[in-house]
């Protein structure tokens, strides 16, 4: 009888779910309410991406460790051109957080209509992070993401004016709480409550805070290689975030699979204009160099660039008898496919090109 309930229930609420405990904490809290809650996990190639290759997966085992039922949204396209220029800046590294969130509370909003829900949830806790948790900019968020009233913080909501749910008596304010501050005793002390014990440390997952990986896709935003901010594609940030990474005379670029996975992940991303070069007989890196085609068009510069690239797979690969000895490289362009006999380029003159 109880389950025949949870299934026929409306969907009453929208919950953004990151999967960290703050986010679990707060659909729980609203679930046990005797509301029924759809929680979304946004996705970009920056973070969470690999979840679309296995979202089923996934669901069963938010359902198992949580109890909420979870979907995938994809916000790729938006998000590549949020980072060009995010209205209200970067934080400590590449990461846009206040505009992100706006844009997930923005999409959430919209979706609120198909999911029948009449309110929105987010883990958020006052004061907990520096920049985008302070009171002003949680009251920021919501009025760009123009869903004030409408959003509900469930772990902080007895320190905020009551949102539309609660004066309208769908949410027991009594029941939520007034967590503050950095500390996550309360929120561990309430997990334990709920019998929630596995959940996931907090920070992690979003490359954008990552002072390496956010440095590198800065760089590449500010126009590193040549690659217009414009013509910025999915499959180029995952390249971004794979393997060695150089800059070529010329601004070309250049990414070298540090081990098998990567190799095969590189062949995978290529595309017709891409080049792609590896030693058939020599256990060694594949290279990828991005737009070869489109980008090189003179004979001169194809083969001073091609002399770099299998220049660089002799010296990343494996060595015979002790030294990095010419070698045989098969290199592919769109439809042409030859092998190349190639010398090791040394050290001093690929110095300045690593990224
Ligand atoms: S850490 Fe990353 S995912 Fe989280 S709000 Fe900031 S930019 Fe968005």
């Amino acid at each position: 009888m109880m389950q025949e309930n949870k299934v026929t229930q409306a969907i009453q609420a929208i919950g953004l779910f990151s999967g960290g405990l703050d986010s679990i904490l707060a659909c729980r809290v609203i679930a046990e309410q005797g509301i029924r809650v759809r929680a979304l996990k946004f996705v970009t190639p920056f973070f969470d991406h690999d979840l679309l290759a296995r979202e089923k997966e996934y669901q069963q085992e938010v359902v198992e460790k949580y109890g909420l039922d979870v979907e995938l949204v994809d916000l790729t396209a938006g998000y590549i051109e949020l980072l060009r220029n995010p209205s209200h800046g970067f934080g400590k590294n590449f990461n846009p957080c206040i505009d992100c969130k706006i844009m997930m509370l923005r999409k959430a909003k919209e979706l609120m209509e198909e999911y029948g829900a009449s309110f929105l949830i987010t883990g958020e806790v006052i004061g907990q992070r520096p920049m985008s948790q302070r009171r002003d900019t949680l009251n920021l968020i919501e009025r760009d993401a123009d869903c004030r009233d409408l959003l509900l913080r469930p772990l902080s909501a007895q320190l905020m004016n009551p949102s539309l749910p609660e004066r309208e008596g769908l949410v027991d304010r009594e029941r939520l709480y007034k967590f503050s501050g950095r500390g996550r005793k309360p929120q561990i002390a309430l997990a334990r409550e709920l019998g929630i014990t596995d959940f996931p440390a907090p920070a992690g997952g979003c490359v954008l805070t990552d002072p390496n990986l956010a440095t590198r896709i800065r760089r590449f935003y500010e126009g590193l290689y040549l690659i217009g901010k414009d013509e910025i594609t999915t499959a180029d940030i995952q390249l971004l975030l794979l393997g060695r990474q150089f800059r070529l005379p010329g601004g070309h670029w250049l990414v070298l699979g540090r081990n098998e996975q990567e190799n095969d992940r590189l062949a995978e991303l290529c595309e017709q204009d891409d080049w792609l070069l590896y030693m058939p007989e020599r256990p060694g890196p594949t290279a990828l160099l991005r737009r070869g085609s489109t980008l090189i068009t003179g004979l001169e510069e194809e083969g001073e660039i091609l002399g770099a690239v299998a220049g660089l797979v002799i010296r990343y690969g494996r060595k015979v008898k002790g030294e990095f000895s010419p070698g045989e490289v098969f290199f592919q362009k769109g439809e042409e496919q030859k092998m190349l006999r190639a010398e090791v380029v040394s050290d001093e003159v690929f110095q300045e090109w690593i990224v």
